[in-house]
């Protein structure tokens, strides 16, 4: 079997009222410390993507990163880091946006995708979307095409995967936490 949604959400942790009174946290970090969690993740990705179109993968600061780079090494597609502000040298982007308080800024490097480029975006988790939207703007000012939005998880019930489809970009998430 590819995929088995049980023992899968077996290795995501939630830990309530982290980082605030209210959230429930989804921790992966399980999935990074078991080789076969690890396996079925990247190879579940591996097989949705490998005889699409994608010609980049982008990925979010921080956890995105972890899954993406594997991905693009095993699709050999060029990786682009979407990063929080301050984190890349050289001239970049930035594009900020509004968090549950207050607000946030991600970057990319100028140049970083080329005008065309096919793009697969990845984050851990999509919650109520905000994080991707600003990273799907700073592709899109780059000319790039973002073909689909891939995360471990979706939280339905905060609207952000609903949001990006309704910009008529696909969505696939691994396991939904209603
Ligand atoms: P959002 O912009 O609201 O979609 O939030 C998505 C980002 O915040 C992702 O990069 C996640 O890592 C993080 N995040 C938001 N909510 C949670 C949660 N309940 N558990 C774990 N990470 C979360």
């Amino acid at each position: 079997m590819l995929f088995d949604d049980f023992y899968f959400k077996s290795l995501i942790r939630t830990i309530e009222d982290w980082p605030k009174p209210g959230i429930s946290f989804r921790d992966i970090t399980p999935i990074f410390s078991n080789p076969k969690g690890m396996r079925m993740v990247v190879d579940a990705y591996v097989h949705r993507y490998i005889d699409s179109d994608i010609t980049h993968i982008a990925c979010i600061d921080a956890r995105g990163f972890l899954i993406a780079s594997v991905l693009a090494y095993e699709l050999r597609k060029p990786l682009v880091l979407v990063r929080k502000k301050g984190k890349l040298p050289g001239k970049t982007i930035s594009q900020s946006y509004d968090l549950e308080y207050g607000s946030a800024e991600l970057e990319i490097q100028e140049g970083a995708v080329e005008a065309g480029a096919q793009v697969l975006l990845f984050d851990d988790l999509i919650a109520t979307g905000g994080t991707l939207v600003a990273a799907m703007s700073l592709l899109k000012q780059q000319g790039a095409n973002i073909k689909e939005v891939a995360a471990i998880i979706d939280l339905p019930d905060l609207g952000g995967s609903a949001k990006i489809q309704e910009m008529d970009i696909p969505v696939f998430a691994l396991c939904a936490f209603e």
